[in-house]
């Protein structure tokens, strides 16, 4: 297809019409179950009628002022983030990869700030995703997203997860931060263990490095949590959140203590759409639903449930997919004995949404206020599926 669209995605041929709960519409009428939601952003299903409402309010009364002003509802939104979490202070933009260019900023500032304007060099991990802009792949590495862009942008060690020898061999006198996902969910839905996070916590106590935890997927209760990093009970210094904080509207946040954040003040960093009245809107919708009684133990009771159903599908049919299931919650995936992408075309064939991700895993992210139907739809789906890919 020619296009005037700059074709830097590989596109499948379906164009959506209208959403409704876990299901969305395409133009020829098809009706599809949602265990992708937009990688991870329709936290509340497609048209959710409080975040509707809010969003209609709101875009009605003011749309945009500018961070030149207070903004009430972005003030709201920051309150509320504070209340529920390790942070202080949190900073909006409008994506995950600029919530993460920020933390790498704060991290380099703290230290500045600290008279250590030498530690500068943030270490992340094999198979991390952490966006796309310049910083941002030089911090995720590899050729698939760094070729042919240039000089890599310093500042970034690679080292693979749990591998302590190979993380003290990395720290020197430059180094400023450790940055991870606590569910490195591009790279195959792999759960960074309690233990190596604790241990991560430890090796930045000694050595003076701030801790970031990349939660852009993995936040907003999508692991049963509201940020993953509290399954490990760890404290980090740093937190990005983006995807699922507006459950369709593009927003981006950097939380931290105010310790961490003490570099960035007044003219050090800034967005012109970050936190606007809208986003704020949409924000603290989702923030209403989320944070209501119950919402997120019923994430960690249908996570469970989801990942018992997986279980039983992967031991039926060892021969598609292997008995592993990772993940946490309701972000969860399979690893495949077929390619990944053969389930998920065919899941799609039979009208069900999933994505892939690395290591040939497939997939599952349900919104989080899914029903046990959906559930049995999906499973039933995925069985139909491995029998005919078995064949
Ligand atoms: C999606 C993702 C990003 C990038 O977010 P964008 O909004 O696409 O910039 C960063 N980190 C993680 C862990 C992600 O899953």
């Amino acid at each position: 297809m020619t296009t005037a669209v700059m074709p830097t995605y590989g596109r499948i041929d379906i164009a959506f019409e209208r959403g409704e709960g876990a299901y969305m519409y395409d133009t020829e009428g098809r009706k599809y179950l949602d265990f992708a939601t937009g990688l991870a952003v329709l936290c509340l299903g497609h048209s959710h009628p409080h975040l509707i409402a809010e969003i209609q309010r709101q875009a009605a009364t003011l749309m945009h002022t500018s961070n030149l002003y207070n903004i009430p509802g972005q003030e709201r939104l920051a309150e509320r983030l504070v209340a529920n979490s390790f942070a202080d202070t949190v900073f909006f933009c409008n994506s995950g990869a600029e919530a993460n260019e920020c933390a790498i900023k704060l991290a380099r500032r703290y230290h500045h700030t600290n008279g250590n304007p030498e530690r500068y060099r943030v270490i992340t991990f094999n198979d991390c995703f952490h966006g796309r802009t310049l910083a941002t792949i030089a911090a995720t590495g590899g050729e698939k997203v760094l070729d042919g862009f240039g000089p890599k942008v310093d500042g970034f060690d690679h080292v693979p997860v749990g591998d302590f020898e190979a993380l003290q061999a990395a720290i020197g006198p430059q180094t400023a931060a450790i940055m991870i996902e606590p569910i490195q969910a591009e790279g195959g839905v792999m759960v960074v263990e309690d233990t190596v996070m604790q241990n991560l916590r430890q090796v930045c106590d000694d050595n003076g490095l701030l801790l970031i935890v990349d939660e852009v997927q993995t936040g907003m209760g999508r692991t049963g949590r509201l940020l993953a990093h509290e399954w490990s009970g760890v404290t980090p210094d740093v937190a990005t959140l983006g995807k699922g904080i507006g459950g369709g509207f593009p927003i981006g946040a950097c939380m931290a203590t105010s310790e961490a954040a003490k570099g960035m003040v007044a003219g050090t960093h800034g967005s012109t759409y970050g936190g606007n009245p809208l986003a704020a809107a949409a924000g603290n919708a989702v923030l209403d639903i989320i944070l209501a009684d119950g919402f997120i133990e019923n994430v960690e009771r249908m996570g469970a449930l989801l990942r018992s159903r997986l279980e039983d599908v992967c031991r039926r049919n060892d021969s598609v997919i292997h008995e592993e299931v990772r993940g946490r919650g309701l972000l969860l995936g399979i690893k495949c004995r077929a390619p990944n992408m053969d389930l998920v075309t065919a899941m799609r064939g039979h009208g069900v949404l999933v994505p892939p991700a690395g290591d040939n895993v497939m997939r599952m992210l349900p919104p989080l206020n899914i029903e046990e139907r959906h559930i049995e739809e999906a499973i039933a789906v995925l069985e139909e599926v491995c029998r005919e890919l078995g064949q």
